[in-house]
């Protein structure tokens, strides 16, 4: 990220190459793909262990997420794709045709919202449904949300209307793993594709690997990711 006093300047920090490279190493590691049903434990795949959830948060770019989504049709992939319409990045229109092309192309997709914490999950739930009719999207669909302002998952699971995506990895063993900011803060995927490993619950951003670089005023870019103001 470079800034001025007035706009900051977003730009990839890896490569669509690496992407697939990624996606073909899980492969060669004999994982399989799962959608995010599989977190909530109700059904139980051959090999637990070797499980690997995509989950895209899609706040940046549009286009990123369809050239992601592509990669992935490519290699017979399908991953889950939740949509931020309430990103000054990312407007609501735009999203409703991304919807449709992304379902086309097999993936699962849902939401991923703002929501002050103190309106509870009843609160978040209407948010939701809100969002799913004007997206086109089936109600009910996996939701996340973005930069939750809570202590740690647990308390995040409960404020949640799919619960399941946060307490996998607090009581389910899967080992969560983010490009959040464009880093891997946790560790690289690579790094635990390893014999015995948990199920990895990989959470990206389209726009870390197939963005375009986008200049965007500071004070309303900082004020939907604070995360940025954490970083050295
Ligand atoms: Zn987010």
């Amino acid at each position: 990220m470079t800034e001025t006093s007035d706009s900051i300047e977003l730009a990839s920090r890896f490569t669509p190459g690496e992407y697939q490279e990624l996606l073909e190493s899980c492969r060669r590691a004999r994982y399989t793909f799962v959608l995010s049903g599989a977190l909530s434990g109700r059904s139980t795949p051959p090999d637990r262990r070797r499980l690997v959830w995509l989950r895209h948060d899609v706040e940046l770019s549009a286009d990123a997420a369809v050239e992601m989504a592509r990669v992935e049709h490519s290699l017979g992939i399908a991953a889950t794709y939740l949509l931020c319409p309430q990103s000054p990045f990312v407007p609501p229109p735009a999203l409703r045709g991304l919807t449709a092309r992304l379902a086309g192309l097999g993936h699962e997709v849902g939401l991923h919202l703002v929501h002050d914490a103190e309106d509870g999950r009843e609160g978040l739930r209407d948010l939701a449904d809100h969002w799913a009719e004007k997206l086109g999207l089936a109600p009910g669909g996996p939701v996340s949300l973005h930069a939750p302002r809570m202590r740690n998952a647990a308390e995040v699971a409960r404020r949640c209307p799919t619960p399941h995506l946060y307490t996998c990895y607090v009581s389910g063993g899967w080992r969560y793993l983010s490009d959040s900011t464009g880093n891997w803060r946790w560790g690289h995927p690579l790094e635990h594709l390893v014999p015995g490993g948990s199920p990895l619950y990989v959470l990206t951003h389209p726009f870390w690997w197939f963005g375009r670089p986008i200049r965007h005023p500071r004070p309303v870019a900082l004020d939907f990711l604070p995360q940025y103001n954490e970083e050295p």
